[in-house]
């Protein structure tokens, strides 16, 4: 039971933005609540795959708390190489450890590794 259930305060909830009943609000949702990279870590690793396959792993940045996409995108221009992005760890191909070092220390996250 709400305060002022049955009274004339008793207003359905409304959209803090429009105005508009929250049923009837349409307003976008709102961008996600990234965790600034100083607070974060970034572990990275020189790592072997199949086929002798070199690739650099970032490791510690959840996607919840970063934008992991347009991070891939970043380092993998830095780079000039390919990369995926797997669960919660990115993998750059080839051995660009000093590179994205500076660059993931320059955007400002600590790094380790
Ligand atoms: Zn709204």
């Amino acid at each position: 039971m709400r305060l002022f259930e049955g009274t004339q305060w008793d207003r359905p909830p409304r959209c803090d933005r429009c105005g508009e009943l929250e049923e009837a609000c349409t307003c976008p949702p709102l961008p996600k609540v990234l965790t600034p990279p100083e607070k974060q870590t970034a572990r990275l690793a020189v790592e072997k795959r199949k086929k002798g396959k070199v690739v650099t792993v970032v490791r510690g940045l959840p996607a919840d708390d970063n934008d992991l996409p347009a991070l891939l995108g970043r380092l993998k221009a830095a780079c000039g190489a390919g990369g995926t992005i797997k669960d919660d760890e990115l993998e750059i191909q080839g051995d660009h450890l000093e590179r994205l070092r500076g660059l993931l220390a320059e955007i400002g996250y600590r790094v380790r590794g």
